[in-house]
């Protein structure tokens, strides 16, 4: 196990509800580590005062909406997958430096591989949206060896931007129905579906035997997840990414494995 952390602190806006404090602290009982997750409201005009006073205090821990992008661009060090995300969703202190690492893209592997197995390997993924969570979907899936993934978003010059910082494997479309045409994975990166019971696309739209993965989770799953378990798809929604991206930032900051059972109990 690495030296303990003097903190643990989440970064977030302070309107952003994070289940995170409930399954982190089990995994910490569950290790026996003397530390307690907390939570930190920084609005964007205090971040960077908030993270110059972080390595006094010998803090690691994770950042939340609205902050990904600026923390990553205030870090010492990136780790390679933060660097090609230009966000940060993990952090800590090696010698007094501040080490950014983005482990939303190994919640996506590992979301992506539940779902699809070996296949995973070859998907054509429909990707909704362009945000900061659609970065972590492009790093994962330019992994995958042969995948391809067709990238839509409400405007169209977000999503060039972004396709931009990628390969060959990432075409930008017009329109939500050329995204799905023939995907056999089908991701909602948008917060569409997150207050209430918006679909990102209707279910009927979804390509015949098309796995569904919702970023968005909310308390008895997304309808669009509901819905498209009512119709013979696959589907998962952003809890199962939550809970792995967690217990991923866990391992970097102690060097060991969390209790992930603990974790999902701490949530059900
Ligand atoms: P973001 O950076 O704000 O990006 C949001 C994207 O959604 C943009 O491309 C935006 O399009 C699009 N969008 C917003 N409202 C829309 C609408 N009504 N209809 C269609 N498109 C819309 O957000 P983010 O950080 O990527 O997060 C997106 C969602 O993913 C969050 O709501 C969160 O629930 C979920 N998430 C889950 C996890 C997890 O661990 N499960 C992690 C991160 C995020 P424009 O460019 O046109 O504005």
């Amino acid at each position: 196990m690495r030296p303990l952390p003097g903190r643990l602190i989440l970064l977030g806006h302070p309107v952003a509800h994070s289940l995170s404090p409930r399954f982190q602290n089990a995994a910490l009982q569950a290790a026996g580590i003397p530390l307690v997750y907390e939570t930190r409201d920084v609005p964007p005009e205090a971040l960077r005062g908030v993270i110059a006073s972080l390595a006094a205090e010998r803090a690691a821990g994770n950042v939340t909406i609205p902050h990904k992008e600026a923390f990553a661009a205030c870090c010492a060090r990136l780790s390679p997958l933060a660097a090609r995300c230009a966000a940060v969703n993990t952090y800590w202190h090696e010698e007094g430096a501040l080490v950014g690492d983005n482990t939303d893209v190994g919640g996506v592997d590992a979301m992506a591989l539940a779902l699809l197995g070996a296949a995973r390997a070859s998907a054509r993924v429909a990707l909704l949206g362009a945000g900061g969570s659609a970065a972590a979907v492009l790093a994962a899936v330019e992994r995958w060896g042969s995948a391809r993934l067709r990238l839509y978003n409400r405007s169209v010059e977000r999503a060039r931007a972004l396709a931009s910082r990628f390969g060959a494997e990432v075409e930008v479309v017009t329109s939500a129905g050329e995204a799905l045409d023939g995907a056999t994975l089908v991701v909602n990166a948008t917060p569409v579906g997150l207050h209430d019971d918006g679909m990102p696309v209707e279910v009927e739209l979804l390509p015949r035997g098309a796995a569904v993965l919702d970023l968005v989770y909310r308390q008895g799953e997304t309808a669009w997840v509901r819905a498209a378990r009512a119709a013979g798809h696959r589907a998962t929604d952003g809890e199962g990414m939550l809970v792995e991206q967690g217990a991923l930032s866990f391992e970097r900051w102690f060097g060991i494995a969390p209790d992930r059972d603990a974790m999902w109990r701490a949530l059900h």
